[in-house]
């Protein structure tokens, strides 16, 4: 019985504590409009790993960082 209780209360946590950090994620305010004279202009191509999607990349602000697509980081081609 008190193994029962101490489970319940262990999923209750987890359950709380996953849906307010989903909550604050949704607070979270986008960043700002990048400025168009801090872009690059580059040529840079991608390909999922996952699905073969393909990309070109014409303009990156500062670092270049390499997108996301199905979850994974897409490879330079
Ligand atoms: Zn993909």
């Amino acid at each position: 019985m008190i193994w029962q209780v101490l489970i319940a209360i262990t999923i209750f946590l987890v359950v709380f504590a996953a849906a307010h950090w989903v909550i604050r994620m949704l607070g979270v305010p986008p960043p700002p409009e990048p400025d168009p004279d801090d872009l690059d202009e580059v040529e840079i191509a991608y390909a999922c790993a996952v699905c073969g999607m393909r990309l070109t990349v014409t303009a990156v602000a500062g670092e270049s960082k390499a997108p996301r697509h199905c979850m994974e980081e897409m490879e330079p081609v």
